[in-house]
């Protein structure tokens, strides 16, 4: 017996031509270099994101080319997003904050043959233009400055082109639509391909009620940059249920962010904890210091991850109204693998403890935790091991990267390299990177909570824990910590505090170093590679 069904490929394009033609009312709102704001409606977008593929068709476009962007986040941005693999080509977003050797060696191995780019980024192009030779380059004219004639006009390309009469090419729903570059914090960077499926299945997983829980009727706010897997795929979430969209720009600073908030009051937000972390301190001291100059939009949701999510930061913004729901997972995993969603039917403390940690498995995804011993760990919340994971918006490899032992086990498995444990309710919670968990006499000590307890301490802003290598012990903990102004702690106290927050003797950390803030990754992240150079010993 065979199924009934169509054999209909999932397919990008049907999401936009979902929101041209349901919502073309509906509106997308950009921040703009000058900080004014830029409104297109859904109509808009649909037409400029097909004159988009057209205008690629018409410079010489063929299946599977990839694009790459270097972008803020913007509407033009997420015309990419679609334009792009609606042409047939395959999105590849920059990470803008990267050293131009870096950027130039990432779009060299991708084999990128456009460049899409703000014009406020062509200092950054240049520093890296001579390392990889795209074949065009088309600017965006974001601030509205004349582009220069040695390039291409994105806006002129748009005007010419033919939106009403282009027609999507024929794909397969396995074809590429878009790739994303690890971090390769362990040797170079390595190419991550997604699909027209993978990202279809992803971005309705996405919108489940338990996880982004994205209507219609939402405004979303990502701040996460839409090169960091790409917005976490919130951006095609948003254009398949028609959600209003406010993105931000350039502008990040907590202020810009305060400010756009108070103009465009969004019901869901997106991005890594530091970036909230500034933000609810810039906004507390605001309340004192000059209060009624900005409100957080009460019952606004913010999807948080990237990294471990402290208990103490989802407390200080619930006491304003706002949850932040935790989401765990990698550029390899589309990213969202699991997702802590709010407890309803449980205590105050239940509820933070829970919120706190990555939370349950999305569906679709397999997740089990292996032990060095290559056993499943019991799901009993304290048995810890490597977190892998399976799926149809999983990696099964890298682009061009032969597949490793290191990466893939023998069955098909993704490594995570993230250690966690899972407890009997399916919640898992993240204890650290492999490479960052302190190994003390045989015993394994985690960085992540020990920094999620001194982070609840009053005096203390920031606090990064690395491992020091010790001849007894082997490795031992050394705490970085950044006060908050005017603010103290001795290392008693901090021991103190720690001791009250359950850990035993031998976990506290040997030494306490005092520091201005925590060095940031390019995608915002605590760097502790940057603590450890600093603090070999
Ligand atoms: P990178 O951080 O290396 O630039 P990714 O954005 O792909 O690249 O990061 C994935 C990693 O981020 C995960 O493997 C994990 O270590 C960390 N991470 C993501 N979400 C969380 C979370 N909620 N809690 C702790 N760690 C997280």
């Amino acid at each position: 017996m065979h199924a009934t069904m169509m054999n209909v490929p999932l397919s990008l394009n049907h999401l936009l031509d979902r929101a041209g033609h349901l919502f073309p009312e509906n509106k997308v709102v950009s921040r703009l270099p000058d900080k004014t704001l830029r409104t297109h409606t859904y109509a808009q977008i649909h037409r400029r994101t097909r004159a988009l593929a057209s205008a690629l068709q018409k410079l010489g476009i063929r299946k599977g080319d990839r694009v790459a962007t270097l972008s803020w986040n913007h509407h033009a941005h997420l015309e990419c997003y679609f334009g792009i693999p609606a042409a047939g080509g395959v999105m590849h977003t920059l990470n803008l904050r990267l050293s131009p050797d870096e950027i130039g060696w990432i779009a060299g191995d991708a084999q990128d043959r456009f460049l899409i780019v703000d014009d406020v980024l062509l200092p950054l192009y240049k520093q890296f233009a001579h390392l990889h030779k795209f074949e065009r380059v088309i600017v965006f004219p974001f601030s509205g400055a004349p582009v220069a004639a040695e390039f291409d006009n994105y806006e002129t390309k748009l005007a010419g082109a033919a939106p009403d009469t282009f027609t999507y090419p024929a794909h397969d729903e396995n074809d590429p639509v878009a790739m994303c570059y690890t971090s390769g914090t362990t040797g170079r960077p390595k190419g991550v391909v997604y699909s027209h499926r993978s990202t279809v299945l992803h971005t309705l997983v996405g919108c489940l009620a338990e996880n982004w829980g994205l209507r219609t009727s939402d405004v979303l706010l990502p701040v996460t940059p839409m090169f960091h897997a790409n917005c976490w795929g919130l951006p095609y979430g948003a254009v398949m249920m028609g959600a209003k969209l406010v993105f931000p720009g350039p502008h990040l600073h907590p202020d810009d962010l305060l400010d756009l908030i108070k103009a465009e009051p969004p019901t869901l937000s997106v991005g890594v904890p530091t970036i909230w972390l500034g933000l609810i301190q810039r906004f507390e001291r605001a309340l004192t210091e000059e209060p009624g100059r900005w409100q957080l939009p009460n019952g606004m949701r913010s999807m948080v991850g990237g990294a471990a999510v402290p208990e103490s930061l989802i407390r200080a913004f619930d006491r304003h109204g706002v949850w932040l729901q935790q989401g765990w997972g990698m550029t390899e995993t589309s990213p969202l693998a699991t997702v802590s969603s709010k407890v309803e039917n449980a205590g105050e403390a239940e509820r933070f403890r829970r919120a706190a940690m990555a939370g349950m498995p999305v569906p679709l995804v397999d997740v089990r935790i292996r032990t060095e011993d290559g056993s499943d760990a019991p799901h009993d919340g304290t048995s810890m091991g490597e977190i892998q994971v399976r799926g149809p918006f999983i990696t099964g490899s890298y682009h061009e990267v032969p597949v490793a032992a290191d990466k893939f086990t023998a069955d098909g498995w993704l490594r995570t390299g993230d250690v966690a444990t899972m407890d009997p309710q399916g919640f898992v919670r993240i204890t650290d990177r492999t490479k960052d968990l302190i190994k003390s006499g045989g015993e394994w000590i985690s960085s992540v909570d020990l920094e999620n307890a001194l982070m609840a301490h009053p005096a203390i802003v920031e606090a990064a824990v690395i491992a020091i290598p010790n001849e007894k012990w082997s490795e031992r903990p050394l705490a970085c910590v950044a006060m908050k102004p005017g603010q103290n702690a001795t290392p008693a106290e901090l021991g103190a505090h720690l001791l009250k927050h359950g850990f035993a003797k031998w976990q506290l950390p040997d030494r306490y170093e005092v520091i201005d803030a925590v060095p940031r990754t390019s995608t915002g992240k605590f760097w502790k590679l940057k603590l450890r150079e600093r603090f070999p010993r």
